[in-house]
């Protein structure tokens, strides 16, 4: 295989869209602005021994959940994802079938969520990295930021914390309906994703906002979990947002239990509390 052939093999499971003027097969992609929007730009790195290990997935879920993590991140600005570019460094051991198989999964979760492959590089390496980078839109200034929690406001999160934490699940669903209900009937004043553990991501949130948090159980932890790991072993993403207290939410999203999980305070920005006693910032933290 030469690199014209993994272009090709590429290039040839691209989508289209009518705002792609064109993909795959020139020096940059050419992508028409949405009147009235702003675009949202997130990158997630995806790096073999470090997110995954070869032998515990198929190469298509493995595809899946790396566009999923970047895909997750629209979701928590209430965005619609557009187009997804893919870097990828290409060890010995990847040939043909799995390159096909890891596109193939990111190409079935980024057309459940309407984006479609529109670049990206490849070069060969040590072992497998790959760099997904994804464009989304919002109206203007409508996009869910973190920094928009006041005291009074609920703090909710969707589905169960520490899923995870009971043994891999490769697939897992990006929040986007939720993020982009959220952001139609402007329900949320902050939001972001859970990817590093709720303690760690709702200190973020709390941080931007200026504000505190005081949580009270019964927190959503998955069944097996211990609520202290469920706090902190992340790759939850579910979304973690505020609303005003007096916006009714409904119990659940297309399926998706929505639970309140505790209130927005003022005082010293990102101090937390869970039943009164303080909660520490603690996750996942790659450089600890
Ligand atoms: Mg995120």
């Amino acid at each position: 295989m030469n690199e014209l052939e993994l272009v090709n093999r590429i290039r040839r499971g691209a989508g289209s869209a009518a705002w792609l003027t064109r993909g795959i097969g020139d020096d940059c992609a050419v992508l028409r602005a949405p009147r009235g929007a702003e675009l949202l730009v997130t990158t997630d790195l995806f790096v073999e021994e470090r997110h995954f290990r070869r032998e515990t997935a198929s190469a298509r879920d493995l595809g899946y959940r790396a566009l999923a993590r970047a895909l997750s991140d629209i979701a928590a600005m209430g965005g619609t994802p557009m187009a997804y570019f893919v870097s990828i460094l290409v060890p010995e051991w990847a040939e043909k079938k799995w390159l096909d198989g890891f596109y193939r999964g990111m190409g079935a979760v980024g057309e459940q969520a309407g984006a479609v492959l529109a670049g990206g590089d490849t070069t060969r390496g040590e072992k497998f990295v790959c760099d997904v980078m994804v464009l989304g839109q919002t109206p203007k200034g409508r996009a869910l930021r973190r920094d928009g929690a006041r005291a009074g406001d609920a703090i909710y999160v969707s589905g169960e914390l520490g899923v995870e934490a009971r043994g891999k699940r490769v697939r897992f669903e990006p929040r986007l309906a939720l993020g982009r209900y959220l952001r139609e009937n402007r329900l949320a004043t902050a939001c972001l994703d859970v990817s590093d553990g709720l303690a760690l991501d709702l200190h973020r949130l709390c941080v931007e906002s200026g504000v505190g948090a005081e949580l009270r159980r019964p927190l959503p932890v998955a069944k097996g979990v211990e609520e202290a790991v469920a706090l902190t072993h992340g790759e939850d993403y579910e979304l973690l947002f505020t609303a005003p207290a007096r916006k009714m939410l409904p119990a659940s999203f297309n399926g998706v239990p929505l639970t309140r999980i505790g209130t927005v305070v003022s005082g010293k920005a990102g101090r937390m509390t869970l039943d009164g006693r303080p909660l520490a910032a603690k996750g996942w933290d790659p450089f600890r």
